[in-house]
């Protein structure tokens, strides 16, 4: 594949997910020269602030911000600019280049909008950070606005594969979800695409889903790894393996080569002590510190980490 850049066909890639576990280093191997050859050494650092949380109409099943379901989170309205502004500076000492301003619900009201805008023309002025959003559903009139006001990036997930998206949410549908995507690329602004495994969904599933993102063409790739909360319908669910986990990134770099994969949310309780194998494996970007609704390890932790593989943090704009 490296040699004579041929892409992956769907056929190898299902055939890579039974491969035998002594022959998974040379897979590791593998994807770990594809990252460097399509994207170079290093790794790109987000930080992503859960600017409003819970109370979500949505019934995605992995969601513990649903309103559907009784989590127990702590939920709440869209929070002051100052508050927003105080994180990504910390994020941005941290090594951060990327702050995410992330919202629960289908798609931003009028006034929620506006106090998004607010908050990213305060970002602009105050830090160096690129400005990513993750606001779910847009209007072709938002998408166009946040690019006006300088949003370089916006994360809208696909979550799943087609064929197994209507077992995880009924409330909104697999096409509305990529209606949005396009209409990201569409206003100039980089896609910032991936999903959840470990929903339940098949191993045939997980490559179908690598090759529809493949096909959608995101800049960035967010591999999150189902964190079973408890009150959602998928709270009972057991943690993808790290081993299972890791094979899983190496595949997604092969049918992926260009992309920068991060590894996102679940990656520390299911990676647990393959952190690092799971970049050399061909993911290539990480959240640092905390999720929408759960905490990550230490940033601190994850530096040293990155140190240790001698992977240097990119400042670079993708
Ligand atoms: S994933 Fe987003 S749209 Fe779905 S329930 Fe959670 S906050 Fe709502």
């Amino acid at each position: 594949m490296l040699e004579k850049e041929e892409p992956i066909t769907f056929e190898e890639a299902l055939s890579l997910t039974e491969l035998p576990r002594e022959q998974v280093p040379d897979l590791i191997a593998l994807a770990r020269k594809v990252t460097l050859k399509y994207r170079g050494d290093g790794v790109f650092l987000r930080s992503i602030i859960s600017a409003r949380t819970g109370n979500c109409p949505e019934d995605c099943a992995f969601c513990s911000q649903s309103a559907h379901y009784d989590t127990g989170i702590k939920t709440h309205p869209f929070m002051a600019t100052e508050k927003i502004l105080m994180a990504a500076k910390q994020a941005e000492k941290l090594g951060a280049m990327d702050f995410c301003i992330v919202i629960s619900g289908r798609g931003p009201t009028p006034k929620v909008f506006r106090k998004v805008l607010e908050a990213v023309d305060l970002l602009r002025k105050e830090t160096n950070l690129k400005i990513g959003c993750s606001l779910g559903e847009l209007t072709e009139e938002q998408a166009f606005a946040l690019k006006e006001h300088g949003v370089w990036r916006y994360n809208h997930n696909l979550e799943t594969c087609r064929s197994y998206f209507p077992r995880i949410c009924t409330t909104h549908t697999y096409e509305d979800r990529l209606r949005t995507a396009k209409l990201v690329k569409k206003a100039g602004m980089q896609l910032c695409s991936g999903g959840i495994l470990g929903m339940g969904e098949s191993v045939r599933q997980r490559i179908e889903f690598a090759f529809e993102l493949k096909e959608l063409d995101p800049s960035w790739v967010p591999i999150n790894f189902l964190n079973p909360r408890p009150g959602t319908p998928l709270g009972h669910l057991p943690l993808v393996s790290p081993f299972e986990a890791v094979k899983t990134i190496a595949i997604f770099r092969l049918i992926l080569p260009d992309k920068i994969i991060m590894a996102a949310g679940g990656r520390e309780v299911t990676l647990r002590d393959l952190q690092a194998m799971g970049l050399l494996a061909g993911a290539n970007a990480m959240i640092l510190g905390n999720y929408l609704t759960t905490l990550g390890r230490s940033p601190e932790e994850d530096l040293r980490m990155l140190d240790d593989l001698q992977m240097p943090v990119r400042k670079d704009v993708p």
